[in-house]
Protein backbone atom coordinates (compact mmCIF):
# COMPACT_ATOMS: atom_id res chain seq x y z
CA UNK A 1 0.00 0.00 0.00
CA UNK A 2 1.16 3.53 -0.84
CA UNK A 3 0.16 7.22 -0.13
CA UNK A 4 1.79 10.61 -1.98
CA UNK A 5 1.85 13.54 0.98
CA UNK A 6 1.92 16.64 -1.02
CA UNK A 7 3.66 19.28 1.29
CA UNK A 8 6.61 21.49 0.64
CA UNK A 9 8.15 18.69 -0.38
CA UNK A 10 6.07 15.35 -1.64
CA UNK A 11 6.72 12.12 -0.52
CA UNK A 12 5.27 8.61 -0.71
CA UNK A 13 4.42 6.55 2.16
CA UNK A 14 4.85 2.60 1.43
CA UNK A 15 2.95 0.68 3.87
CA UNK A 16 4.08 -3.18 3.57
CA UNK A 17 5.20 -6.39 5.73
CA UNK A 18 8.33 -7.04 5.84
CA UNK A 19 10.07 -3.72 3.84
CA UNK A 20 12.45 -3.71 6.71
CA UNK A 21 14.88 -5.80 3.84
CA UNK A 22 13.65 -3.73 1.20
CA UNK A 23 15.01 -0.20 2.70
CA UNK A 24 18.31 -0.52 0.53
CA UNK A 25 16.47 -0.71 -2.43
CA UNK A 26 13.72 1.89 -1.63
CA UNK A 27 16.47 4.61 -0.91
CA UNK A 28 18.43 3.46 -4.35
CA UNK A 29 15.46 5.13 -6.51
CA UNK A 30 16.09 8.70 -4.23
CA UNK A 31 20.34 8.64 -3.48
CA UNK A 32 22.70 7.41 -5.81
CA UNK A 33 24.82 4.66 -4.80
CA UNK A 34 27.77 5.69 -2.60
CA UNK A 35 25.79 8.09 -1.35
CA UNK A 36 26.37 7.81 2.87
CA UNK A 37 23.71 7.07 5.34
CA UNK A 38 23.64 7.58 9.01
CA UNK A 39 20.85 5.42 10.63
CA UNK A 40 19.62 6.69 14.11
CA UNK A 41 17.79 4.54 16.30
CA UNK A 42 17.69 3.73 20.06
CA UNK A 43 19.20 0.85 21.83
CA UNK A 44 15.69 -1.23 22.54
CA UNK A 45 15.32 -0.88 18.63
CA UNK A 46 19.14 -1.46 17.75
CA UNK A 47 19.63 -5.38 18.75
CA UNK A 48 16.09 -6.06 16.73
CA UNK A 49 16.16 -4.55 13.91
CA UNK A 50 19.61 -2.64 13.14
CA UNK A 51 21.73 -5.48 11.38
CA UNK A 52 18.50 -6.02 8.87
CA UNK A 53 18.54 -2.21 7.92
CA UNK A 54 21.96 -1.99 7.63
CA UNK A 55 22.63 -5.00 5.66
CA UNK A 56 19.98 -3.75 3.26
CA UNK A 57 21.51 -0.15 2.91
CA UNK A 58 25.12 -1.58 2.12
CA UNK A 59 23.50 -4.27 -0.06
CA UNK A 60 21.91 -1.33 -2.23
CA UNK A 61 25.16 0.51 -2.55
CA UNK A 62 25.27 3.26 0.59
CA UNK A 63 27.96 4.07 2.91
CA UNK A 64 26.11 2.89 6.23
CA UNK A 65 27.19 4.24 9.80
CA UNK A 66 24.21 4.11 12.92
CA UNK A 67 24.59 5.47 16.70
CA UNK A 68 22.05 4.69 18.57
CA UNK A 69 21.11 6.47 21.88
CA UNK A 70 19.50 5.14 25.40
CA UNK A 71 15.55 4.68 25.23
CA UNK A 72 13.06 6.64 26.29
CA UNK A 73 11.49 10.04 26.15
CA UNK A 74 13.99 11.42 28.57
CA UNK A 75 17.00 11.28 25.76
CA UNK A 76 14.70 13.20 23.88
CA UNK A 77 16.84 16.13 24.58
CA UNK A 78 19.39 18.88 23.11
CA UNK A 79 22.25 16.93 24.58
CA UNK A 80 21.47 13.50 22.48
CA UNK A 81 21.35 16.06 19.47
CA UNK A 82 24.76 16.99 19.88
CA UNK A 83 25.70 13.91 20.46
CA UNK A 84 24.45 12.72 16.47
CA UNK A 85 25.92 16.07 15.09
CA UNK A 86 29.10 14.64 16.85
CA UNK A 87 28.56 11.22 15.11
CA UNK A 88 27.71 13.18 11.46
CA UNK A 89 30.52 15.03 11.87
CA UNK A 90 33.29 12.33 12.26
CA UNK A 91 31.21 10.40 9.07
CA UNK A 92 31.67 13.65 7.13
CA UNK A 93 28.17 13.96 5.92
CA UNK A 94 26.98 16.60 3.70
CA UNK A 95 24.18 18.22 2.42
CA UNK A 96 24.05 15.08 -0.34
CA UNK A 97 23.98 12.19 2.47
CA UNK A 98 20.94 11.33 4.18
CA UNK A 99 19.89 10.45 7.74
CA UNK A 100 17.25 7.13 8.28
CA UNK A 101 15.24 7.21 11.43
CA UNK A 102 14.76 3.62 12.40
CA UNK A 103 12.44 3.59 15.80
CA UNK A 104 9.43 5.02 17.94
CA UNK A 105 8.19 8.77 17.66
CA UNK A 106 11.37 9.63 20.16
CA UNK A 107 13.69 8.31 17.57
CA UNK A 108 11.94 10.00 14.57
CA UNK A 109 11.81 13.25 16.50
CA UNK A 110 15.35 13.69 17.02
CA UNK A 111 16.84 12.15 14.02
CA UNK A 112 14.31 14.50 11.91
CA UNK A 113 15.12 17.27 14.13
CA UNK A 114 19.08 16.69 13.58
CA UNK A 115 18.69 15.88 9.80
CA UNK A 116 16.47 19.78 9.77
CA UNK A 117 19.44 21.62 11.16
CA UNK A 118 22.60 19.29 10.46
CA UNK A 119 24.44 21.97 7.56
CA UNK A 120 21.00 23.47 8.01
CA UNK A 121 19.04 20.75 6.33
CA UNK A 122 19.85 17.59 5.31
CA UNK A 123 17.29 14.98 3.89
CA UNK A 124 15.70 12.03 6.04
CA UNK A 125 13.92 8.61 5.74
CA UNK A 126 11.71 7.64 8.31
CA UNK A 127 11.22 4.12 9.72
CA UNK A 128 8.67 3.76 12.24
CA UNK A 129 8.63 0.87 15.00
CA UNK A 130 6.26 1.79 16.89
CA UNK A 131 2.57 2.08 16.60
CA UNK A 132 2.16 5.67 17.15
CA UNK A 133 4.74 6.57 15.17
CA UNK A 134 3.49 4.55 12.21
CA UNK A 135 0.19 6.32 12.26
CA UNK A 136 1.36 9.84 13.88
CA UNK A 137 4.86 11.24 14.18
CA UNK A 138 6.85 9.78 11.39
CA UNK A 139 4.02 11.47 9.12
CA UNK A 140 3.95 15.53 8.90
CA UNK A 141 6.90 17.17 9.40
CA UNK A 142 7.33 17.79 13.00
CA UNK A 143 10.50 17.55 14.64
CA UNK A 144 12.40 18.31 17.51
CA UNK A 145 13.27 17.99 20.84
CA UNK A 146 12.04 18.48 24.45
CA UNK A 147 13.32 21.48 27.31
CA UNK A 148 13.26 20.98 30.87
CA UNK A 149 10.95 23.44 31.30
CA UNK A 150 8.21 21.73 28.41
CA UNK A 151 8.00 19.10 25.86
CA UNK A 152 8.83 19.44 22.37
CA UNK A 153 9.46 23.43 22.74
CA UNK A 154 12.49 23.12 20.11
CA UNK A 155 11.96 22.08 16.98
CA UNK A 156 11.37 22.07 13.23
CA UNK A 157 8.79 21.69 10.09
CA UNK A 158 11.26 19.37 8.26
CA UNK A 159 9.50 16.31 5.98
CA UNK A 160 10.87 13.35 5.29
CA UNK A 161 12.01 12.43 1.59
CA UNK A 162 10.21 8.95 1.86
CA UNK A 163 8.31 7.30 5.15
CA UNK A 164 8.87 2.84 5.45
CA UNK A 165 6.30 1.52 7.53
CA UNK A 166 6.50 -2.30 8.10
CA UNK A 167 3.60 -3.06 10.25
CA UNK A 168 5.16 -6.64 11.70
CA UNK A 169 7.37 -4.65 13.63
CA UNK A 170 4.72 -4.14 15.79
CA UNK A 171 4.60 -7.83 16.30
CA UNK A 172 8.07 -7.13 18.97
CA UNK A 173 6.55 -4.11 20.30
CA UNK A 174 5.55 -4.52 23.85
CA UNK A 175 1.51 -4.25 24.62
CA UNK A 176 1.93 -1.13 26.52
CA UNK A 177 3.69 0.64 23.74
CA UNK A 178 0.75 -0.88 21.17
CA UNK A 179 -2.22 0.44 23.76
CA UNK A 180 -0.57 3.71 23.75
CA UNK A 181 -0.63 3.72 20.19
CA UNK A 182 -3.88 2.79 19.71
CA UNK A 183 -5.14 5.97 21.87
CA UNK A 184 -4.55 7.79 18.57
CA UNK A 185 -5.88 4.82 15.85
CA UNK A 186 -9.24 5.71 18.00
CA UNK A 187 -8.37 9.49 17.71
CA UNK A 188 -8.52 9.39 14.38
CA UNK A 189 -12.04 7.71 13.92
CA UNK A 190 -13.05 9.92 16.38
CA UNK A 191 -12.00 13.18 14.74
CA UNK A 192 -12.59 11.97 10.87
CA UNK A 193 -13.75 8.61 10.67
CA UNK A 194 -16.73 7.16 11.21
CA UNK A 195 -15.93 4.35 9.31
CA UNK A 196 -12.09 3.62 10.80
CA UNK A 197 -14.14 3.99 14.44
CA UNK A 198 -16.70 0.98 13.56
CA UNK A 199 -13.83 -1.31 12.23
CA UNK A 200 -12.17 -1.01 15.47
CA UNK A 201 -15.47 -1.48 17.75
CA UNK A 202 -16.51 -4.48 15.80
CA UNK A 203 -13.38 -6.18 15.12
CA UNK A 204 -12.06 -9.10 17.19
CA UNK A 205 -8.33 -9.35 15.80
CA UNK A 206 -6.85 -6.28 14.57
CA UNK A 207 -4.10 -7.97 13.65
CA UNK A 208 -4.46 -9.28 10.01
CA UNK A 209 -5.92 -6.32 9.37
CA UNK A 210 -3.35 -3.62 10.55
CA UNK A 211 -1.65 -2.92 7.30
CA UNK A 212 -5.23 -1.60 6.78
CA UNK A 213 -5.70 0.18 9.86
CA UNK A 214 -2.59 1.99 9.64
CA UNK A 215 -3.02 2.69 5.95
CA UNK A 216 -6.40 4.69 6.92
CA UNK A 217 -5.05 6.44 9.86
CA UNK A 218 -1.87 7.66 7.61
CA UNK A 219 -4.56 8.91 5.04
CA UNK A 220 -6.34 10.88 7.88
CA UNK A 221 -3.21 12.46 8.82
CA UNK A 222 -1.74 13.41 5.60
CA UNK A 223 -5.02 14.81 3.96
CA UNK A 224 -5.02 16.78 7.12
CA UNK A 225 -1.31 17.93 6.62
CA UNK A 226 -1.77 18.38 3.16
CA UNK A 227 -4.51 21.05 4.37
CA UNK A 228 -2.37 23.19 6.99
CA UNK A 229 1.59 21.58 6.81
CA UNK A 230 2.39 24.33 9.55
CA UNK A 231 -0.17 24.06 12.23
CA UNK A 232 -1.88 27.05 11.47
CA UNK A 233 -5.68 25.67 11.42
CA UNK A 234 -7.27 22.62 10.65
CA UNK A 235 -3.93 20.35 12.21
CA UNK A 236 -5.70 21.36 15.31
CA UNK A 237 -8.38 18.92 14.46
CA UNK A 238 -5.64 16.32 15.42
CA UNK A 239 -5.79 17.34 18.69
CA UNK A 240 -8.56 15.90 19.88
CA UNK A 241 -8.28 14.78 23.62
CA UNK A 242 -5.00 16.54 24.30
CA UNK A 243 -6.20 19.45 26.03
CA UNK A 244 -7.15 17.36 28.96
CA UNK A 245 -5.02 15.08 28.17
CA UNK A 246 -1.94 16.88 28.12
CA UNK A 247 -2.77 18.46 31.09
CA UNK A 248 -3.41 14.74 33.11
CA UNK A 249 0.35 14.06 31.90
CA UNK A 250 1.44 16.93 33.33
CA UNK A 251 -0.52 16.34 36.58
CA UNK A 252 1.33 12.77 36.82
CA UNK A 253 4.94 14.62 36.37
CA UNK A 254 4.89 12.76 32.68
CA UNK A 255 5.29 9.39 34.39
CA UNK A 256 3.09 6.62 34.77
CA UNK A 257 0.32 7.67 32.57
CA UNK A 258 1.47 7.10 29.26
CA UNK A 259 0.25 9.68 26.36
CA UNK A 260 -2.01 7.48 24.28
CA UNK A 261 -4.12 6.65 27.94
CA UNK A 262 -4.31 10.60 28.67
CA UNK A 263 -5.27 11.19 24.84
CA UNK A 264 -7.74 8.78 25.45
CA UNK A 265 -9.15 9.91 29.15
CA UNK A 266 -9.20 13.43 27.32
CA UNK A 267 -11.33 12.65 24.47
CA UNK A 268 -13.92 11.09 26.53
CA UNK A 269 -13.54 14.33 29.05
CA UNK A 270 -14.01 16.80 26.06
CA UNK A 271 -16.91 14.61 24.78
CA UNK A 272 -18.75 15.24 27.73
CA UNK A 273 -18.41 18.65 27.51
CA UNK A 274 -19.79 18.84 24.46
CA UNK A 275 -22.31 17.00 25.18
CA UNK A 276 -23.39 19.31 27.85
CA UNK A 277 -23.16 22.14 26.16
CA UNK A 278 -25.06 20.83 23.41
CA UNK A 279 -22.31 20.82 20.72
CA UNK A 280 -22.01 16.94 20.65
CA UNK A 281 -24.26 14.16 20.02
CA UNK A 282 -25.61 12.79 23.26
CA UNK A 283 -24.20 9.07 23.98
CA UNK A 284 -20.86 10.13 21.96
CA UNK A 285 -18.66 9.94 25.59
CA UNK A 286 -19.69 6.30 26.56
CA UNK A 287 -19.66 5.48 22.68
CA UNK A 288 -15.93 6.41 23.31
CA UNK A 289 -15.12 5.22 26.55
CA UNK A 290 -16.45 1.93 25.46
CA UNK A 291 -13.88 1.42 22.65
CA UNK A 292 -11.11 2.50 24.70
CA UNK A 293 -11.83 -0.55 27.32
CA UNK A 294 -11.77 -2.36 24.44
CA UNK A 295 -8.41 -1.68 23.73
CA UNK A 296 -6.92 -1.27 27.18
CA UNK A 297 -7.13 1.54 28.21
CA UNK A 298 -8.12 4.08 30.69
CA UNK A 299 -11.32 6.30 30.78
CA UNK A 300 -11.03 8.34 33.45
CA UNK A 301 -8.64 10.38 36.09
CA UNK A 302 -8.84 10.78 40.14
CA UNK A 303 -7.67 13.65 39.82
CA UNK A 304 -9.77 16.83 40.66
CA UNK A 305 -11.28 18.93 37.75
CA UNK A 306 -9.78 22.28 39.11
CA UNK A 307 -6.93 21.04 39.20
CA UNK A 308 -6.97 19.53 35.69
CA UNK A 309 -8.65 22.68 34.10
CA UNK A 310 -5.76 24.09 36.04
CA UNK A 311 -3.02 22.43 34.25
CA UNK A 312 -4.35 23.37 30.65
CA UNK A 313 -3.11 26.76 31.43
CA UNK A 314 -0.13 26.19 29.43
CA UNK A 315 -1.65 24.51 26.49
CA UNK A 316 -0.25 25.27 23.13
CA UNK A 317 -4.22 25.81 22.17
CA UNK A 318 -4.75 28.60 24.20
CA UNK A 319 -4.41 32.14 22.46
CA UNK A 320 -4.19 34.90 25.04
CA UNK A 321 -7.82 35.11 27.54
CA UNK A 322 -9.23 32.06 24.81
CA UNK A 323 -8.50 28.30 24.13
CA UNK A 324 -9.29 26.65 21.14
CA UNK A 325 -11.23 23.01 22.38
CA UNK A 326 -11.55 20.16 19.83
CA UNK A 327 -14.86 18.90 19.74
CA UNK A 328 -16.76 16.00 17.97
CA UNK A 329 -20.62 16.67 16.34
CA UNK A 330 -20.60 13.31 16.38
CA UNK A 331 -17.90 10.20 16.02
CA UNK A 332 -15.84 11.31 12.56
CA UNK A 333 -17.13 14.76 12.90
CA UNK A 334 -15.08 17.53 14.84
CA UNK A 335 -14.73 20.77 14.83
CA UNK A 336 -12.58 23.63 16.70
CA UNK A 337 -14.77 25.86 19.25
CA UNK A 338 -12.82 28.98 20.40
CA UNK A 339 -14.05 29.55 23.94
CA UNK A 340 -12.68 32.02 26.48
CA UNK A 341 -10.48 30.21 29.13
CA UNK A 342 -12.78 31.80 32.05
CA UNK A 343 -15.76 29.52 30.91
CA UNK A 344 -13.60 26.37 30.78
CA UNK A 345 -14.14 25.43 34.59
CA UNK A 346 -17.62 25.85 34.24
CA UNK A 347 -18.17 24.25 30.53
CA UNK A 348 -15.89 21.03 32.03
CA UNK A 349 -18.23 20.95 35.31
CA UNK A 350 -19.08 17.06 35.75
CA UNK A 351 -17.05 15.85 32.96
CA UNK A 352 -14.40 13.82 34.79
CA UNK A 353 -17.63 11.79 36.36
P1 LIG B 1 9.44 5.79 21.72
O1 LIG B 1 10.13 6.19 20.49
O2 LIG B 1 10.12 6.08 23.01
O3 LIG B 1 9.14 4.23 21.63
C1 LIG B 1 8.56 3.58 22.73
C2 LIG B 1 9.43 2.40 23.19
O4 LIG B 1 9.31 1.33 22.28
C3 LIG B 1 10.91 2.70 23.29
O5 LIG B 1 11.43 2.04 24.41
C4 LIG B 1 11.48 2.06 22.02
O6 LIG B 1 12.81 1.70 22.16
C5 LIG B 1 10.60 0.86 21.88
N1 LIG B 1 10.41 0.33 20.55
C6 LIG B 1 10.24 1.02 19.39
N2 LIG B 1 9.93 0.19 18.40
C7 LIG B 1 9.92 -1.07 18.91
C8 LIG B 1 9.64 -2.34 18.37
N3 LIG B 1 9.24 -2.51 17.10
N4 LIG B 1 9.74 -3.42 19.19
C9 LIG B 1 10.09 -3.26 20.49
N5 LIG B 1 10.33 -2.07 21.07
C10 LIG B 1 10.25 -0.98 20.28
O7 LIG B 1 7.99 6.42 21.84
P2 LIG B 1 6.74 6.52 20.84
O8 LIG B 1 5.57 6.21 21.69
O9 LIG B 1 6.96 5.79 19.58
O10 LIG B 1 6.74 8.07 20.47
C11 LIG B 1 6.55 9.07 21.46
C12 LIG B 1 7.18 10.34 20.99
O11 LIG B 1 6.56 10.75 19.77
C13 LIG B 1 7.01 11.50 21.96
O12 LIG B 1 8.24 12.12 22.17
C14 LIG B 1 6.05 12.45 21.24
O13 LIG B 1 6.28 13.80 21.58
C15 LIG B 1 6.37 12.16 19.81
N6 LIG B 1 5.30 12.49 18.87
C16 LIG B 1 5.62 13.23 17.78
C17 LIG B 1 4.66 13.57 16.85
C18 LIG B 1 5.04 14.34 15.63
O14 LIG B 1 4.15 14.74 14.85
N7 LIG B 1 6.30 14.56 15.39
C19 LIG B 1 3.33 13.11 17.02
C20 LIG B 1 3.03 12.35 18.13
C21 LIG B 1 4.03 12.03 19.05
Amino acid sequence: MELTVNTSKRYTIRIERGALDRIGAECASLFPPGTKAVIVTDTHVAPLYLERVSTSMRNAGFDVTSCAFPAGEPSKRLSTIEGIYGHMAQAHITRSDFVVALGGGVTGDMAGFAAASYLRGIPFVQVPTTLLSQVDSSVGGKTGVDLPQGKNLVGAFWQPSFVLIDPDTLKTLPPHFFADGMGEVIKYGCIKSRALFDLLAHTEDLEPIMDDVIYRCVDIKRNVVEHDEFDTGERALLNFGHTFGHALEKLNHYEGLSHGAAVGIGMVMMARLGEKAGWTAAGTADTIATILKKYHLPVHSDFPLSHIVDATASDKKSIGSSINLVLLEEIGQSFVQKVPRSELAPLAEGCNE
